[in-house]
């Protein structure tokens, strides 16, 4: 088993590092938030009191920071990881993170004669604990194939997207998918009932024809047709809609950045601003509903 570095003991990083942990990796762990550290020693880990500490002496390494920025310090800040880390240690950011920046600290490692990949997640903080995480990977077939065994021990879904980026591409290209289909669910739904049309009649005759998509069969946005969905619990999340929004900006900005035309992906970024704004940035992103049947667009 090998001695891991992981950054980032957040509501996500920490459900991970358990799970090395469990898979019997040895780890050290640092986080700015000395509870965080504390929370993962009692489970076995070894506390780090700096970002070099943690990756002195590491066979691998994985973060999961908020932004870019963030990652952006930590590898290639003074004393960073790129600083730290001996050659053939297999580097790993699973923070979800604008595209230009995941690339800039890819190519910075690939300079230090380093293997990185990025590697964002599709599931929230249950799936993190469970270890049953989606992860997009993005970096050559070697580094792939040296952080796959760790991904493996954090996830049930591991998929090589492409080059360095590809990870992070594909995961604000599925959420700017969800986004706009959570919303054309919403309106439709919203629709059918001024027209006296039951949300349970449109949900089986729509989940058997052409309208069919996950935001309706899987996490339909009213109570009812599908038991499990947040719609059920109060819109408690589940996806919160500050996520999804934070998910819609690194789309539209990759966007500008790229050329590509997405006004649907703005329109839906300027939706959740009016519904997290509403107070509602820690309820699930499905709630956007109630903004829609109460017209306040
Ligand atoms: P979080 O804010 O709970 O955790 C981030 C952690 O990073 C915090 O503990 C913070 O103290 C630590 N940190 C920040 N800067 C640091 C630094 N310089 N050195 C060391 N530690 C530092 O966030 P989270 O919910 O765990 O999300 C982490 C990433 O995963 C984000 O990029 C997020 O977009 C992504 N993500 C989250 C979810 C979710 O449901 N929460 C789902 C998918 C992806």
């Amino acid at each position: 088993m090998a001695t891991v570095a992981f950054i980032g003991l957040g509501n996500m990083g920490s459900g991970m590092a358990a799970n090395l942990l469990r898979a019997g990796h040895a780890l050290k762990v640092y986080d700015l938030n000395e509870g965080a550290i504390a929370a993962l020693q009692e489970q076995g880990a070894t506390p780090a009191a700096s970002v070099s500490e943690a990756a002195t002496g590491v066979d691998a390494v994985v973060t999961m920071l908020p932004a870019g920025q963030h990652v952006k310090s930590v590898y290639m800040g003074d004393k960073g990881i790129l600083d730290t880390v001996s050659s053939g240690t297999i580097l790993m950011d699973c923070s979800t993170i604008d595209v230009d920046s995941a690339r800039e600290v890819i190519a910075a490692a690939t300079a230090a004669g380093l293997d990185m990949v990025d590697a964002p997640v599709s599931g929230g903080v249950a799936a993190a604990a469970g270890g049953t995480l989606t992860f997009m990977v993005g970096g050559t077939e070697t580094a792939f194939a040296a952080a796959k065994p760790y991904l493996d021990a954090m996830g049930a879904n591991i998929i090589h997207a492409g080059d360095a980026g590809a990870g992070q591409a594909a995961k604000i290209c599925n959420n700017m998918m969800l986004a706009i289909q959570m919303i054309s669910v919403s309106e439709a739904l919203v629709l059918a009932e001024k027209l006296g049309l039951s949300a349970q009649k449109l949900f089986d005759i729509s989940s058997k024809a052409s309208g069919q998509c996950w935001s309706l069969t899987s996490y339909c946005p009213v109570p009812g047709p599908v038991p499990t969905s947040p719609a059920n619990n109060d819109y408690k999340a589940g996806f919160a809609a500050a996520m999804m929004l934070k998910d819609l900006r690194l789309a539209r900005e990759a966007a500008a950045s790229s050329g590509a035309t997405t006004p649907l992906g703005e329109l839906s970024e300027k939706l959740y601003t009016a519904y997290a704004d509403a107070g509602n940035a820690g309820k699930d992103f499905s709630g956007i509903i109630n903004m829609l049947r109460e017209g306040e667009v």
